[in-house]
Order: structure tokens, then C-alpha cells, then sequence
């Protein structure tokens, strides 16, 4: 039975989807078939090919025939302008990729469609750092009156790994800066949601992209993702996802010495003092967790909320939770759409479970709701209180709509309470007092650190992590310049 409603985009009715490599669609070399479902309703909307060794080396191979080709004698200007030109034809095509998106990983329409400002500020950012690309004339003391100069050239392939949360954001950090200097990219996409980063692969070749500059290899990460991470011939892995492959990802790039951008887990912590504002606090500490259904690295999962509030707190945030839509992203007004998968929603039941035999108190959610949302992956907006920072609900990762709330008394203790943990991805304050938020924002072990909101992302400033969260800059100058290696140049015979 085909359910697909017939006014989803043409490229979701032709469910079979190849490779792309080398400018266009390619059969992978075996015939098995990935199946992907939306996990709002459980059907299976497309089938992917499970790419094997002779596909990545084949995806590889045209990366780095473009890397040498007519791509390496664009100029700055020719790379300004087909960024631009990308742009153009992503916002045109924009209502269709959020489309995609919604319906292969859930998220709600309003989320994906918005997605078009983050593109729009990331590509732009990315633009213009095509004339930011350079070295420096420095003085040497060597005899002979040499000249001494350095200069900065692009790294060459780059294998980017992405998870399932954001992919049509989330191929961004690797495309922006490949096009930005010169490298080329072979994407593995997360199985569960491939499709907006195919369809987008073949938008930016229309808009003019050169071929083999970006491929795509659909399949397994314990395949095509590993084979592509261990590579020879590629010279850079971009990664996003669990800290754990993010460890295999460390030992494959032993192979080559490539160079790594690592963006893995988190645990971040999320402070509330008693001087805070709960009229922004609680619905911005509440969805500093439930955004996109908690699948978000740097959640503010770990809610630490000073004692004195506590009472308050803790019924303002579970009736917001009550408050929050619950649906099909596809349908108007919908604030949570599902887990990526049923595997996903049983680990999430997991801590919860978990949490309850650990003794944290339940203050909302904890359930599947019924009716028509019981064949979609959903889980209600879940609180639990009373936690200790020891709980395993504390302790990892949930990747799902969890917040546990973890009162404290002094802020020293909430500062070792906030560093108490394996990851530091990010951190929220919330506090009137900007003395207070200032020594939380120093103390705080965290590549990002949030005062008085939590989220916000700009490409010129960017985000990373320290600790089991990873390594390399996501956005800024120095995210451009991690696809770019320098070279020092002595030219002698001056004089
Ligand atoms: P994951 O298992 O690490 O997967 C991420 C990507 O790596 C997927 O494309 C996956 O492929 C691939 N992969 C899996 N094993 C691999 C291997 N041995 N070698 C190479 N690639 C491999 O993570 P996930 O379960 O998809 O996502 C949830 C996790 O990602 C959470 O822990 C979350 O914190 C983290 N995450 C972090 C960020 C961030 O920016 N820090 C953002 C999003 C997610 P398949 O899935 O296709 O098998
Ligand atoms: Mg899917």
C-alpha cells in the first residue's frame, strides 16, 4: 500500500534512492536496499542503497578528481558567487526541503521551515570568507635577504559524517566551509534521515556546483561511514553524533593522520538561580531540552534550580510540558513531533525507567500518548525532580524530551554540580545578576555557554565543545580555516 498523500514533493514519490556521486545519480554496487520510515506514522517512505567499499572508493575518487580540476582554479570570486548562487536556488526550493525533512525525521514543519534563516546566515557567513583566506608577509632574520611568507591552501577530500537530528542544518558546517575554500566533500548521512541531504546534494549541482565537489554515500555508519572515516585518500573527517563513534572515528583516522573535527556528545547544564526572570526561565530552560524532541547535543538536560524557587519552578515547568503540541509535523501548530525511531524511544523509556528506580520524581510526561499518535515514535515532554547528579538520568546522555531537575543551595555548588560530568558541549545561566552569570560563565567548563537564553547559534561566532564532547570549532574564521592548511614559503636568490 503506497500511503504517500500525493502532494509531497516529487523527489518523496520515487522511493528508491541511489548514490550521488560525480554530479548524479549512481547505482551502488549491491542491490541491498536501507528501508527509512517517517517516524510519525511508522511508514516506510524510501529505500536507500547500502553502500559498500568500491561505492565510497568510487565517491572518494570523484571527490578528489574534482579537488585537482577546474574547481582548484575557481577564485575567490568565482566561490562568493556560487555560494550565492546555491542560496538562491536552496530558498527556492526551501518549502520542499523542510518538507523532506519533516517527513523523514519528524520534526515539526515550523522547525524545518525555519531552518531557512540558519541557512541563509550560515551560507552567507561561509561567502564571505572567501576573501578571508590568506597568509602573511613576515620579516625573517635568515641571511641572504630572503622572503618569507605563508600562505593557506584547502585540505582537500573531506568525509562528513552527520547524525539524524538536523541533517539539512547540520550539512552545512561542512558544506559552507568546503565551498568556501576550495575542498571537496563526500557526505555519509545518519540511515534514518538521508533524504534532505541527497536532494540538497542535487540542488547545489543545478545551482552550479562542479561535479564530484559533493558527493553523497547513503548505507550503514558501520560501513560506509567506517570505510570513509579510515580512508586513504581522504584528508579531513568532519563528525558529528555519539561520543563512542566519535572514538572509533579518533582510532580510523590513525590510518592517514587525517585531520578531525569531532562534535560529540553532551550533558550540558542548564543553572536557575532564585534572581532569575521565570517568565523567560522556565518556558526557555524547558525548551533548551525539548527543542526537536530533546534530540539536540547540547540540551540543557542537567536543570540545576536553586532551592529557594524550587516549588515554583518545578509547577511552572511541568504545566508548560502539559502545554506543548504533541504531533504529525506535517499538521499546522504541532510544538513536538516524534523520536527519530522506535530503537530511539525505547532507549529513552530506558532512563526513564531508570530514573524512577533511582528514586527522581516524575512531574510530567513518562508516557507514549494515545490515539493517533500511537503509531509514531512520541513521547510526552517528560520532568523529573528530586534528582541527584550521581543518576544515570544525570549522568549520560538521554538524547530524547528528558529534563531532570537537580536543586542546589550556593552557587559554588552549582558551579561543581555543573562540572561534574565527562562531557562540556554547553551551559545555560539563568540570573538578573550579571556578576553571578559572569563567574558562571567562566567557571563553567563548556565551549558554549548561554546567559539569559538558551540555543542561540551564529555562524560568525559559531560553537564547539571540550572534553568527551570533541574538538574543532563549528562556525567563525577558525572553522574556515580548519579546511585549510598553511604553508610557509622562503624565497631566496632575491639579491
Ligand atoms: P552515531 O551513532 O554516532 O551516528 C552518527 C553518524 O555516524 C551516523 O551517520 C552513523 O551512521 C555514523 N556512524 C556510526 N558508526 C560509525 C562508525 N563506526 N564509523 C563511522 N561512522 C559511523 O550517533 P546517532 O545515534 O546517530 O546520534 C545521536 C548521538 O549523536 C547523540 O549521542 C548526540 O549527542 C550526538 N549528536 C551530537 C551532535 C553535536 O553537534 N555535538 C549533534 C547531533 C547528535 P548510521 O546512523 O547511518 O549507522
Ligand atoms: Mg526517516
Amino acid at each position: 500500500m503506497n500511503t504517500i498523500t500525493p502532494d509531497l514533493p516529487a523527489f518523496l514519490q520515487a522511493r528508491d534512492k541511489s548514490l550521488f556521486i560525480d554530479g548524479g545519480w549512481r547505482d551502488a554496487r549491491s542491490d541491498k536496499r536501507i528501508e527509512t520510515r517517517n517516524p510519525a506514522t511508522g511508514e516506510v517512505i524510501a529505500t536507500f542503497a547500502d553502500a559498500a567499499k568500491e561505492d565510497v572508493d568510487l565517491a572518494v575518487a570523484s571527490a578528489r578528481r574534482a579537488f585537482e580540476g577546474e574547481w582548484s582554479r575557481f577564485t575567490p570570486n568565482d566561490r562568493h558567487a556560487l555560494i550565492m548562487k546555491v542560496l538562491s536556488v536552496l530558498e527556492k526550493h526551501f518549502e520542499e526541503l523542510a518538507t523532506i525533512e519533516t517527513v523523514d525525521m519528524g520534526a515539526p514543519l515550523a522547525r524545518t521551515r525555519s531552518f531557512w534563516n540558519y541557512t541563509d546566515r550560515c551560507l552567507r557567513f561561509f561567502a564571505t570568507q572567501t576573501a578571508n583566506i590568506g597568509g602573511q608577509t613576515l620579516p625573517s632574520s635568515l641571511p641572504g635577504g630572503m622572503m618569507t611568507m605563508t600562505l593557506r591552501a584547502p585540505v582537500g577530500v573531506v568525509g562528513g559524517i552527520l547524525p539524524w537530528n538536523g541533517p539539512l542544518i547540520g550539512q552545512l558546517w561542512v558544506l559552507g566551509p568546503a565551498l568556501a575554500t576550495g575542498c571537496t566533500v563526500v557526505l555519509k548521512p545518519a540511515q534514518e534521515a538521508s533524504l534532505s541531504v541527497l536532494r540538497t546534494a542535487e540542488l547545489m549541482t543545478e545551482a552550479g556546483v562542479p561535479r564530484g565537489v559533493i558527493n553523497v554515500v547513503t548505507g550503514r555508519g558501520s560501513t560506509a561511514g567506517a570505510m570513509l572515516a579510515e580512508h586513504q585518500d581522504v584528508d579531513r573527517v568532519a563528525f558529528t553524533g555519539s561520543t563512542e563513534t566519535g572514538r572509533s572515528i579518533i582510532r580510523a583516522s590513525a590510518t592517514n593522520i587525517k585531520r578531525l573535527q569531532l562534535e560529540l556528545g553532551g550533558k550540558s547544564p542548564d543553572v536557575v538561580f532564585a534572581d532569575a526572570d521565570l517568565d523567560r526561565a522556565v518556558p526557555g530552560a524547558a525548551m533548551a531540552v525539548f527543542s526537536n524532541s530533546g534530540q539536540v547535543c547540547y540540551a540543557g538536560s542537567r536543570l540545576f534550580v536553586q532551592r529557594s524557587i524550587l516549588p515554583e519552578f518545578e509547577e511552572r515547568i511541568a504545566n508548560f510540558a502539559g502545554t506543548l503540541r504533541l504531533g504529525n509535523g506535517l499538521e499546522p501548530d504541532v510544538a513536538l513531533g516524534p523520536l527519530i525511531s522506535e530503537n530511539q524511544l525505547a532507549s529513552v523509556m530506558g532512563y526513564i525507567d531508570s530514573g524512577r528506580q533511582e528514586g527522581a520524581r516524575l512531574l510530567a510526561g513518562g508516557t507514549r500518548p494515545g490515539g493517533a499518535l500511537e503509531a509514531g515514535s512520541f513521547l510526552n515532554p517528560t520532568v523529573f525532580s528530586s534528582v541527584n547528579n550521581g543518576m544515570r538520568v544525570a549522568r549520560e546522555e538521554i538524547f530524547g524530551p528528558v529534563v531532570s531537575i537537580i536543586p542546589f543551595d550556593e552557587e559554588a555548588e552549582a558551579l561543581k554540580l555543573a562540572n561534574d560530568t565527562p562531557y562540556g558541549l554547553g551551559g545555560g545561566v539563568w540570573t538578573q545578576d550579571i556578576g553571578k552569570a559572569m563567574r558562571m560563565v567562566q567557571g563553567i567548563r563548556a565551549g558554549t555557554i548561554w546567559v539569559n537564553n538558551y540555543g542561540a547559534i551564529d555562524p560568525s561566532v559559531g560553537f564547539g565543545g571540550v572534553k568527551a564532547s570533541g574538538y574543532g570549532w563549528k562556525g567563525g574564521a577558525q572553522h574556515v580555516d580548519a579546511f585549510l592548511y598553511q604553508k610557509s614559503v622562503y624565497i631566496g636568490g632575491l639579491n
